[in-house]
């Protein structure tokens, strides 16, 4: 009964190439953004940001 459906919501082909293909650009422009916006972005502004990430979690820092 619950194998029949998770078999058929697990199946490639249960979706259609207009739902994955936006799925694979928006995944594939956040892994640029991720890599090329790292890679150009100062070490300062990293920083910067690891800090305000920190600050944010409520971590002890300074
Ligand atoms: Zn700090």
């Amino acid at each position: 009964m619950s194998r029949s459906s998770a078999s058929a919501l697990s199946t490639p082909q249960s979706t259609p190439l207009s739902v994955r293909l936006p799925a694979m650009l928006l995944s594939f422009a956040a892994g640029a953004f991720l890599l090329w916006g790292a890679g150009f972005a100062g070490a300062d502004v990293l920083h910067d940001t690891a800090h305000d990430a920190r600050h944010a979690m409520g971590l002890p820092c300074h």
